[in-house]
């Protein structure tokens, strides 16, 4: 018996988002977004679905339904999948891999000099404003490094505008990544983006709230992977800083796409120690 799906039934709430994102890909747009609530919205476009494919119309993705769409692609999975993986400890932490250090960073990367302005004229506490590299006669560091990297792997996601700002360094290991979590399937778990390059310490740092005098990357510590352009957060609101990571099978649940993460070389937040889980982020880390 696979994962069977109706409006009102014990849905298991990944099975709906991989259900709407295969629609999606059919082009039934009336399923609206991907949000795993199996409502109105994707009874009627699956009964699209049973009718495109000759099917009774009932609007239930029953195994007849399944089957049809197996055809067509459909990954289907073993019963005991979910109850396999939905554990807070799962899946467990790479041993091969870790969050960066300051200095990989800086020498893979590169060091900028940067200042801080007072914190009223700030967006946020943590914000900085890059110059130019430490090193050498490049004035703009971020223009020199920072590039768009066009991509239509999360184009369902709410928030993506067909791009991933960063660094030109991090772009090969990205493309990796995505083609990991297209292989296994699962970029219907990537529901929404909240940006990858963005200047700032991490969340919470403020070393003070008037202007701070310029600094080189390499004198702080406390700056974040995003201010080098090799990070970048999904699903923040299921996901959220110093909360526990949606477990596998529930709306947001990024879980699953750890493993392929770890294999093109990126370290996941939800894997942080230190009481700093962060479970929407993931940072390339070699
Ligand atoms: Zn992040």
């Amino acid at each position: 018996m696979a994962f069977t799906l109706s409006r009102g039934g014990n849905n298991i709430t990944a099975e709906v988002q991989r259900w709407q994102y295969f629609l999606l890909r059919r082009s039934i747009t009336q399923v609206g977004k991907i949000d795993g609530e199996f409502g109105l919205k994707t009874e009627e476009a699956t009964k699209i679905f049973q009718l495109q494919q000759q099917l009774a119309v009932n609007g239930k993705v029953n195994t007849g339904t399944l089957s049809a769409a197996k055809v067509l692609g459909y990954t289907i999975l073993p019963n005991n999948y979910y109850t396999q993986r939905n554990s807070i400890n799962w899946p467990a932490p790479p041993s091969d891999l870790s969050s960066p250090t300051s200095s990989w960073r800086n020498s893979k990367f590169g060091c900028f000099k940067f200042v801080q302005k007072a914190l009223q004229f700030r967006d946020r506490k943590e914000r900085i404003v890059i110059r130019g590299a430490c090193a050498g006669s490049v004035a703009d560091w971020i223009q020199r490094n920072i590039i768009e990297f066009e991509s239509s792997a999360f184009s369902l996601a709410d928030g993506f505008r067909g791009s991933f700002r960063v660094h030109a360094k991090a772009r090969e290991a990205l493309e990796e990544l995505l083609l990991q979590w297209k292989n296994a399937d699962l970029l219907h778990l990537v529901i929404s983006y909240a940006g990858a390059f963005d200047p700032r310490y991490i969340f919470g740092h403020n070393p003070g709230n008037g202007a701070q005098p310029e600094l080189k990357s390499t004198e702080a510590s406390k700056l974040s992977n995003h201010a080098f352009g090799s990070a970048f957060d999904i699903n923040a609101i299921q996901n959220w800083i110093g909360e526990v990571p949606a477990v596998c099978g529930s709306k947001g649940s990024v879980r699953e796409l750890v493993a392929g993460a770890n294999a093109a070389g990126f370290f996941w937040g939800g894997h942080f120690g230190g009481g700093r889980i962060d479970g929407m982020h993931f940072e390339l880390a070699h």
